[in-house]
């Protein structure tokens, strides 16, 4: 997509979730540069930054105030993330990231809502985001409740009910497997959202990919 367009794009969506007044609709103003624009280069980019995370050399990137003043007028984020809210994954510190270089949702095991695909939806039609990325990650306390409910029988409480409803059918279709139940659970469950966010039609100008963050090495590896 041009530059231009993005930009219009950006101003006028920004406009629009702010509502702010017409009169104050804002002119072309420039886009922060190194943006990835394609979703090979997106993915390059966030792999790039995990491996410096990972090594323990990260650059903290693009958090200066000269950048949060680039980034006042309009916002140009190269990936959408839907990962996890467990505090030992949070996306911009795992992909040695900064501000505005993309948008995260995170709900308890990635769990999708229309909350969440609107929120995709948003960062891929308006923003023109090339890039989703689905991240799970091992020893998931969602997915460590959704097998107790399945074990026990035991009702999940309140609204815990919507995450286990929504991982348990990832969790049926790998029980019978050797090995670690909870990982297949996660890797199965992952999958299926990244496959689900793929098929709607929304989605279809972005490349929807999914990972694993190991929480051991701090390393995030795609899910085939
Ligand atoms: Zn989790």
């Amino acid at each position: 997509m041009a530059s231009n367009r993005r930009a219009f794009l950006t101003a006028t969506a920004v406009t629009a979730l702010t509502a702010a007044p017409a009169t104050a609709a804002p002119g072309p103003r420039p886009l922060p540069p190194s943006a990835a624009h394609t979703a090979r280069a997106a993915l390059d980019e966030l792999l790039a930054g995990n491996r410096r995370y990972a090594a323990g050399h990260p650059r903290h990137p693009h958090d200066s105030p000269g950048r949060r003043r680039l980034l006042a007028a309009a916002q140009d984020p190269f990936a959408v993330i839907v990962g996890c809210i467990d505090s030992r994954v949070p996306p911009e510190l795992v992909f040695d990231l900064g501000l505005g270089d993309v948008l995260c949702m995170r709900t308890a095991g990635q769990v999708l809502d229309e909350a969440v695909l609107g929120s995709v939806q948003y960062g891929v039609q308006e923003l023109g985001v090339p890039l989703v990325l689905v991240l799970g990650h091992e020893r998931c306390g969602a997915v460590a409740a959704t097998l107790d409910h399945l074990r026990t029988g035991a009702p999940a409480p309140g609204h815990l009910e919507l995450l286990v409803d929504e991982i348990a059918p990832a969790a049926r279709r790998t029980r019978a497997l050797t090995g670690d139940w909870a990982e297949h659970t996660m890797r199965a469950h992952t999958a299926w959202v990244r496959d689900a966010i793929r098929a709607d039609p929304a989605f279809t100008s972005a490349h929807v990919a999914a990972a694993r963050f190991d929480l051991d090495t701090g390393l995030v590896s795609l899910l085939p």
